[in-house]
Formats: structure tokens, C-alpha cells, sequence
């Protein structure tokens, strides 16, 4: 019987034809896998945070003598 190591927990499994988790150990295993892709594809590359509008307001020195 072949074994193979489950790529997420490193568990020796029974590499069957009817083990559907293949190559994970479970199902669980599997989401994990696919829940670590899904997160890898929906990191959006770093946004600019946003500047807030900067009046550049003078203060109005009028020297007035
Ligand atoms: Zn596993």
C-alpha cells in the first residue's frame, strides 16, 4: 500500500483510488489547502492609503498698518 505524506499536516495517508481528499489526509486538510490559495488570490497589492484633502489654506497675514 503506497503512503503519502498529506501536504498540509505532513500525515502519512493511504493513497487510494477511492480516497476522494486525495492528496490530503481529510477533508479538512483540503479546505485548509484551499482556503490558504483563496486567501493568496485575494490579497489586493497594497493599496495607497488615502492622503486627506490638504487646503492649503494661507492664513491671510495681512499686515495692515
Ligand atoms: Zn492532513
Amino acid at each position: 500500500m503506497t503512503k503519502v505524506p498529506c501536504p498540509i499536516c505532513k500525515t502519512l495517508v493511504n493513497w487510494e483510488k477511492q480516497t476522494d481528499t486525495r492528496p490530503f489526509c481529510s477533508q479538512r486538510c483540503r479546505l485548509i489547502d484551499l482556503g490558504e490559495w483563496l486567501n493568496e488570490s485575494r490579497r489586493i497589492p497594497g493599496e495607497p492609503a488615502q492622503i486627506p484633502d490638504r487646503n492649503p489654506h494661507e492664513d491671510g497675514g495681512c499686515s495692515h498698518d
